[in-house]
């Protein structure tokens, strides 16, 4: 079996190719969807993908600004910031990079940006709406997932999903989405976690396997079925010796897959570039929503 290398790339180029025409139209009404990303701390690898987030923004004729704080922070000043942002016209969308130093109240910083504003799709209320099965909107990565079966036409619907890794903000969305009876769901889903039993035997009876777990390499070609379609969503450093310091793996061994399985996305260039893809999206829909609401009034 010849499997098929389910890249992120050009389903990304695709979107940002339609993404380009709403930019457009808004911006001839002086709108400019506009995002506010807020950092705290200097963990390295979270700067890394704030800048990312803005040099993509940029580069589609949308903003985005950084407001970092360092380590002489104080949690009330963050949420008064938030509020602040929460109120401006020119803001469209506000993400807080995640992980937050442990000494902060994560959900109270994340639940203090308004839902309307919540391009990152972690506010209660967005959850809420999402597993009502009326999404307003959904979470980037998971988002990004469902763009990459629309793309290579993999069939979700009736199949057997297992889901590994239960976080809020890939697999429990995800577990959400594909359980329902929409465009790209109506799945049977498993969700596997740190509390499953026989976990060999659920990655074994997957049509479709989503492995969102941080485990570098844990799922082989020996422990999937024949014709299976993966989404490989774990992002591993592993450190080598190379000028960089490290390589990244997935939690899937994808050439040991390679003839065993349909399709597999790989790491890094599967699943990766979609989530900033999404995020531009969900920002974008979120400044349309804006304007509408003006011309309402
Ligand atoms: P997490 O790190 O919050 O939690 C890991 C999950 O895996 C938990 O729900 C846990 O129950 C489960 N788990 C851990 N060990 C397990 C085991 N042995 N068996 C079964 N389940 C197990 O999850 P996360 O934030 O969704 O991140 C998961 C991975 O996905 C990480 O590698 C992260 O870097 C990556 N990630 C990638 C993207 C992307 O854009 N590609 C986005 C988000 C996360």
């Amino acid at each position: 079996m010849d499997t098929i290398l389910l890249n992120g790339r050009p389903v990304s180029i695709s979107l940002l190719e339609k993404l380009k025409g709403r930019i457009n139209k808004l911006s001839t009404n002086n709108v400019v969807p506009k995002l506010a990303a807020i950092l705290v701390g200097n963990d390295p690898a979270s700067q890394v993908y704030v800048n990312s987030k803005k040099k993509v923004f940029e580069n589609h004729g949308c903003r985005s600004e950084t407001f970092h704080f360092s380590s002489n922070f104080n949690q009330q000043e963050i949420i008064d910031l938030i509020e602040k942002l929460n109120q401006d016209d020119q803001i469209h969308g506000i993400l807080i990079q995640l992980p937050l130093p442990k000494t902060l109240d994560s959900k109270k910083i994340l639940n203090s940006v308004l839902p309307e504003k919540d391009v990152d799709g972690f506010h209660p209320f967005n959850l809420g709406s999402l597993l009502e099965g009326n999404p307003t909107f959904i979470p980037c990565t998971p988002n990004g997932i469902l763009e990459i079966f629309k793309f290579y036409e993999i069939q979700v619907s009736g199949r057997h999903v297992v889901i590994i890794g239960r976080s809020n903000i890939v697999g429990k969305p995800l577990f959400a989405l594909l359980a329902q009876k929409f465009e790209i769901g109506n799945a049977t889903v498993t969700l596997c976690h740190t509390g499953t039993k026989n976990l060999k035997k659920h990655i074994l009876e997957a049509d479709i396997l989503i492995a969102a777990v941080g485990s570098p390499k844990m799922i082989d070609g020996k422990m999937i079925k024949e014709g299976v379609d993966i989404i490989d969503v774990g992002i591993n450093r592993i450190d080598d010796g190379s000028s960089k310091g490290y390589h990244l793996v997935g939690d899937v061994d994808t050439d040991s897959v390679l003839g065993v399985a349909n399709s597999v996305t790989p790491v890094p260039g599967g699943v990766g570039p979609m989530t900033i893809t999404m995020l531009l999206h969900n920002t974008v829909v979120s400044a349309e929503r804006c304007r509408e609401l003006e011309l309402s009034k």
